[in-house]
């Protein structure tokens, strides 16, 4: 693919926010003569707003705004980014990916503290240093960082690439993406702790023998495999939703 011919559309720009044409200087009553889409849907009668984490017009508790903003993210991941306003660029979007970061951050930390600390007895050599919580604390604000590294970087990552291929998605609309799709983050964490510490019971009260760590690993791993192709998948919805919105 030749970048040299490709240009990015002006912010100015009105794009068809069903295939990305550029619909400037058509009358705003007619069609899309690309994909036949009205044109008042991308513009004038464009769908995108505040999610309501960021609408404290809506009456509610910061908790409830919370909650519900990530029910739609997890449940409805398409129809949230359809109706995202994507060139919003405060603090708002960023802090509900630190708010989630940081719960995940924890249940991977516990899992991964569980996991470290039950099959160390296995081993011979050195041992970790403190005991599970010691390791959780210090495990917690690492993974926190990593989540927050990795963010920035699949966020330049996709704006290089997106920039490259033509399409209008500059850096901050990107991130501002990418820090909802951290709500993401949740039931993977979940699945991952649970799964970690039900093992983890289910041997120590003798529901299972200790020859099954086997297969407990096997399972493990299969898990880590669709959870990272459920995470990939959720950041492809939200970034095929964004690429053409107007607002
Ligand atoms: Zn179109």
């Amino acid at each position: 693919m030749a970048s040299s011919d490709v240009i990015v559309p002006d912010e100015s720009s009105v794009l068809c926010e069903g295939c990305g044409y550029t619909l400037d200087g058509l009358p705003t009553t007619g069609q899309c003569p690309e994909c036949g889409r009205a044109i008042a849907q991308s513009g004038a009668d464009n769908k995108r707003k505040l999610p309501a984490w960021e609408d404290a017009s809506l009456g509610r508790g910061v908790l409830w705004r919370f909650a519900s903003t990530t029910a739609e993210v997890v449940f409805r991941p398409g129809r949230f980014y359809q109706t995202l306003a994507t060139r919003r660029h405060d603090r708002a979007a960023a802090r509900f990916a630190q708010l989630h970061w940081a719960l995940s951050a924890a249940l991977f930390a516990g899992a991964l503290s569980i996991h470290a600390f039950w099959f160390q007895r296995y081993q011979v050599g050195p041992k970790l240093p403190g005991g599970p919580w010691v390791f959780w604390m210090v495990m917690t604000p690492i993974t926190y960082l990593f989540l927050w590294g990795t963010t920035r970087l699949a966020g330049r990552l996709t704006a290089w690439e997106a920039a490259y291929r033509g399409l209008r998605l500059p850096l901050p609309v990107v991130l501002r993406g990418l820090y909802y799709h951290s709500a993401h983050y949740l039931p993977v964490g979940l699945m991952g702790f649970a799964t970690v510490a039900a093992y983890y019971q289910a041997v120590r009260w003798r529901w299972l023998s200790e020859g099954t760590a086997e297969r407990y690993l096997v399972v493990l791993c299969v898990e880590v495999l669709v959870l990272a192709g459920y995470l990939f998948k959720t950041y492809w919805t939200g970034m095929k939703n964004t690429m053409y919105a107007n607002r």
